[in-house]
């Protein structure tokens, strides 16, 4: 593509920013660190709409750096229930006590610096630096990937590593020219989530469309381009359900699991003979495989092991994976 066409977008990204910018709680005139990395970890995975409510009561609870260090890990993880991928919560915390232990509470400014931090990977380390230190260093997220494929007509593979490596290429070199860029690294995030979207992105109405190769080849359902990954596994799940006293009994997940430090029903290995199915199957979709739940009411001798049993109201201030505290939420 011409220069031209790299200036064009540059500068459209920038005017698109300016006018047409949503109003978020963490954007600000001068952009606090510590809200700017809460609100890109909480957006992993998450639209706004569903991250913003998560994101403000963690922000009431533990305000600065030094209270989410400080915090224990059931409240962080209670408040994180129902937004998933728990390591990235766990990360968070792990980040801020290295930030409180090594940088005296002070988020790093260097890309490079911030890349140290537990939790803080290429993405959200170029989203700090640039948001709140206005360093040049391009953000490439789902977002961007849809955007400059589209716009610079790159077939090259998202998900693979020559395309993740061209498209940082390809987004370090243009913000290098960008007027503001705090201002053109959530700009081209913002156009991507509001006007080059996945599905119908508004042509019609785009700045773009006079330059942009999709619109002009007719491709703009083929792009980004990404590999088919191997098949969704299935799995089943036999959750124990043991109440005594109004109690239930639930252990704490080992660490090293998918959803290490959240609370759960114990597991039987199969289903119970002559217990009562309270609920399920119930489909809980993971980013890879699917779960497929069943809930069962059985003894105590049931299980091999001692338990700890809680109340409703116990469970409440701790973490759980969703389909867990959902069924719970219903429990009398
Ligand atoms: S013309 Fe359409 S596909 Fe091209 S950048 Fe604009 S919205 Fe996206």
């Amino acid at each position: 593509m011409s220069t031209d066409a790299y200036n064009q977008f540059i500068i459209s990204i920038e005017e698109f920013f300016d006018s047409q910018k949503r109003d978020l709680p963490w954007r600000k005139a001068k952009p606090v660190p510590y809200e700017v990395w809460l609100s890109e970890i909480i957006l992993q995975q998450t639209r706004v709409a569903q991250g913003t409510p998560y994101y403000l009561k963690i922000l009431e609870a533990f305000p600065t750096i030094e209270d989410l260090a400080e915090a224990s890990e059931d409240k962080l993880l209670a408040l994180w229930t129902g937004l998933g991928y728990y390591s990235r919560a766990r990360n968070l915390q792990k980040g801020a006590r290295q930030i409180v232990a090594e940088y005296n509470g002070e988020m790093p400014q260097s890309y490079g610096d911030l890349l140290k931090i537990a939790g803080i990977g290429p993405y959200t380390a170029a989203a700090i630096s640039s948001i709140c230190f206005n360093q040049r260093k391009g953000v490439v997220d789902g977002n961007v990937y849809r955007v400059l494929s589209r716009y610079f007509g790159i077939q090259t593979p998202i998900n693979s590593t020559a395309g993740q490596k061209e498209f940082q290429q390809l987004a370090d070199s243009l913000i290098q020219e960008a007027t503001e860029p705090k201002n053109y690294n959530q700009g081209i995030m913002e156009f991507g989530a509001l006007q080059c979207t996945p599905k119908k992105p508004g042509c019609l109405l785009c700045p773009l469309s006079e330059v942009c190769h999709a619109y002009q080849n007719g491709t703009i359902d083929q792009l980004p381009v990404k590999i088919k990954k191997g098949k969704r596994t299935q799995e089943t799940i036999h959750f124990a359900v043991v109440k005594e006293n109004d109690r239930w009994a639930l252990y704490k997940r080992d660490h090293s699991s998918i959803w290490g430090g959240l609370y759960e029903f114990p597991r039987l290995a199969v289903a119970p003979k002559n217990a009562q199915l309270l609920q399920g199957p119930t489909i809980h979709k993971l980013s890879h495989k699917d779960l497929h739940c069943h809930f069962w009411e059985v003894g105590l001798d049931e299980l091999n092991e001692p338990q700890t049993f809680y109340s409703k109201a116990e469970l409440e201030q701790l973490g759980m994976p969703i389909i867990v505290s959902d069924f719970v939420k219903k429990q009398q």
